[in-house]
C-alpha cells in the first residue's frame, strides 16, 4: 500500500473549471454567487444534475468551509427541485474523493440522482445522452426551481 505525501493538487485544467470559465457548453440549472448546478453528460438516471462550488477545491477534504456550506445549501434547493420535476420517489446524492475514491473529475461536485421504487442506479460514467433529452430535463428542473 502506498502512503501519500504529498496531496494531489488542484488542476484548474479539469473539465468542470473549463465549464465554470464558460470554456465548455454545460446544461445549467441554477447558478449563484457560490455555487453551479448543471445536468450530468452520462446520467445515471433521467436528471442526474451536479453541484459545484465556483471556488477551486479538489474535493471535499480541501474545500474552504464557507464555500462547502454554499456547496451544501444549493445541493438541497436543487435537490427539491430535481424531486419535484421528475415526480421522484426519492434521491441518492453522493460525492467521490479521489481515485480510489471513485473520482473521475476533480473539482469537488455532489451528485444529485433522482430515484423510483423498483428501479435500479444506473452505471456511473455510462452513456453519454441525448444533448436534447438534457436540455429538456434542465428545462424543466429550472422550471421547478422558479415554482412553476
Ligand atoms: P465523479 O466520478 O468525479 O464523481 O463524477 C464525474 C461526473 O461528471 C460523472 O458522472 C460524469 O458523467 C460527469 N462528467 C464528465 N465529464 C463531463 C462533462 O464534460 N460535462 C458534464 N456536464 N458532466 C461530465
Amino acid at each position: 500500500m502506498s502512503s501519500n505525501v504529498e496531496p494531489a493538487q488542484y488542476d484548474p485544467e479539469n473539465i468542470f473549471a473549463k465549464i465554470l470559465r464558460g470554456e465548455i457548453p454545460a446544461q445549467t440549472v441554477y447558478e449563484d454567487e457560490h455555487t453551479l448546478a448543471f445536468m450530468d453528460v452520462m446520467p445515471q438516471g433521467p436528471g442526474h444534475t451536479l453541484v459545484i462550488p465556483k471556488a477551486p477545491a479538489r474535493g471535499l477534504l480541501d474545500a474552504d468551509p464557507a464555500s462547502l456550506a454554499a456547496t451544501v445549501a444549493t445541493v438541497q434547493r436543487v435537490a427539491r427541485a430535481v424531486k419535484a420535476a421528475f415526480a421522484a420517489d426519492g434521491l441518492t446524492i453522493f460525492q467521490y474523493n479521489e481515485p480510489a475514491g471513485g473520482q473521475t473529475v476533480f473539482h469537488l461536485h455532489v451528485h444529485i440522482v433522482p430515484r423510483f421504487e423498483g428501479v435500479a442506479l444506473g452505471r456511473h460514467t455510462g452513456g453519454m445522452a441525448d444533448k436534447d433529452v438534457l436540455a429538456d430535463h434542465a428545462g424543466k428542473i429550472r422550471a421547478a426551481l422558479a415554482g412553476v
